[in-house]
């Protein structure tokens, strides 16, 4: 779905006229190319101490050039040196490369005065951010076991990036990285979402955070096929955000079962023969759909290791003016077809090692939206759903996660009136509409081995919606 606004004031003499009136200015997100590099210059990693030495061999081992600022303790002193890299004056990337990224070690601050030296250090470079670059923080989840002064200064990191986010222009992004207790900075899943915040597949993701609870998952050894050898099932996959999230996982290397009503599968078959994958034509609030999704998967593809709930539908009416058919109908695809084949799957002993769910949830069931109670109830429902069947698989190694897609240019958001659709691709620090690529690859990294630790996760792909957090 085209966003001409987008196209014409990106480049030429719509971008000058755009400027001179004050308009919003969206640019061309940088999205994912096989074989690009992973961020469009060097990385300055803010941080000192072993986290931030971590992170630098991390990056150094993929190819990135890493500068370091080691920030300034909340004395005045300059943090001990402890690494070879060298060290970033402000406004690096003037005349020279622009950064590709700031990354801010932040896992080792015990005080809320151990923001300040650190954010200021990266303030000093933002200017220099490449467009489309990224800010990525990587501290710890606050939790109330915490001491009171630690718990403010590990809170007030989701504070402050969330508002730096909201500042950057061009394209570029803040995301963070919330380690639970014990998890090291470079536990797989960490690195994994480092690495997938900094890449173009995080292009409309901004201002989230990523919580890695365990130490458990596994770097892809082909990063460009992180899916490798999988069978991934996608529902409503004809069109829209699901044709795109076959499409992509197809490209990761994932074998494809694509899921559709019968009314849709002449689209459906075609989304097949693409991703040369097989179609399943199902109604999926079919009482036994998910003994077909499983009975299928294994008799075409011989296992069933990824599962991605995405077959969704609107009926929106002011909840005076809402009927029971109209409720019974989006609660039924949206939530309780989801929870009913969940479990028909987790029941069977078929299912493969570290089984992974991935649901489509909504920033509508986040932040409620006029005339969708019934769809932000399912919506608001799948993120419940998904956190407590993450503790279900938790045994198994099995993860349940959620993405919640903001405005996306797809043929249910074409239908919204002209003004209304003008307004919604507008309100978020982007100021577009996603793609539903970019709801795909959301979805690629939370289904990827590399994403093991992380679980129970509600992920916004909505570019920093304005509402909701
Ligand atoms: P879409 O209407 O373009 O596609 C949805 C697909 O689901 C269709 O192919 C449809 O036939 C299929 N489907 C519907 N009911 C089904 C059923 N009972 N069994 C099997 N398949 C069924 O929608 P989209 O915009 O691509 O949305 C995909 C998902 O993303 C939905 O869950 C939606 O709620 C969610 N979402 C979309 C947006 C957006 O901006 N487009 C925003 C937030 C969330």
């Amino acid at each position: 779905m085209a966003d001409k606004y987008t196209d014409f004031v990106s480049r030429g003499w719509g971008r000058d006229l755009a400027k001179r009136l004050g308009l919003p200015q969206p640019v061309t997100l940088r999205r994912h190319e096989p074989g690009a590099p992973l961020v469009p210059g060097p990385v300055l990693l803010v941080g000192a101490g072993p986290g931030a030495d971590a992170l630098e061999t991390a990056l150094k081992g993929w190819d990135v050039e890493v500068l370091r600022d080691l920030g300034e303790t909340h004395d005045g002193g300059a943090a001990a040196a402890s690494s070879g890299a060298p060290a970033a004056r402000a406004g690096a990337g003037k005349g020279g490369a622009r950064l590709g990224a700031i990354v801010l070690a932040l896992d080792g601050i015990a005080r809320p005065e151990d923001l300040s030296g650190l954010f200021l250090a990266a303030g000093r470079h933002l200017r220099s951010l490449a467009p489309s670059g990224r800010v990525v923080t990587v501290s710890r989840r606050s939790s109330t076991a915490d001491e009171p002064a630690i718990a403010a200064a590990r809170s007030g990191v989701e504070g402050a990036l969330r508002s730096l986010a909201r500042e950057l222009r061009n394209g570029a992004t803040g995301n963070g990285i919330l380690l639970a207790e014990g998890v090291p900075v470079d536990a797989p899943s960490a690195l994994g979402a480092l690495r997938f915040l900094l890449s173009g597949r995080a292009a409309y993701v901004d201002g989230q955070f990523l919580t890695v609870g365990t130490a458990k998952g596994e770097l892809p050894s082909d990063p460009e096929k992180p899916l490798a050898g999988k069978v991934a099932v996608v529902t409503g996959a004809a069109r829209g955000i699901g044709a795109a999230i076959a499409r992509t996982l197809a490209r990761d290397g994932a074998k494809l079962v694509v899921v559709d009503v019968p009314a849709a599968g002449d689209a459906l078959a075609k989304v097949a023969n693409e991703v040369r994958g097989t179609a399943l034509q199902l109604d999926i609030t079919r009482p036994d759909a998910g003994e077909r999704i499983l009975e299928h998967a294994l008799h075409r593809h011989g296992g069933l290791d990824i599962l991605v709930h995405n077959a969704g539908i609107t009926r929106d009416k002011l909840l005076a003016n809402m009927d029971a058919a109209k409720w019974d109908a989006v609660v039924a695809v949206n939530l309780a077809a989801q929870l009913r084949i969940n479990d028909a799957l987790l029941a069977s002993d078929k299912l493969g090692e570290g089984f992974r769910i991935v649901s489509v949830a909504s920033t509508s069931g986040i932040a409620g939206n006029r005339g969708q109670t019934n769809y932000a109830a399912s919506k608001a429902g799948v993120m419940g759903m998904v956190r407590s069947t993450a503790a279900r698989l938790a045994a198994t190694g099995g993860t349940a996660n959620a993405v919640a897609p903001g405005f996306i240019e797809t043929e249910m958001t074409a239908r919204i009136p002209l003004g209304m659709r003008e307004v919604g691709r507008r309100i978020n620090s982007l100021q577009q509409g996603g793609q539903p690529v970019d709801v795909a690859e959301a979805i690629g990294f939370l289904a990827s081995d590399a994403a093991g630790g992380i679980s129970g996760n509600v992920l916004r792909v909505c570019g920093q919606y304005w509402m909701g957090q």
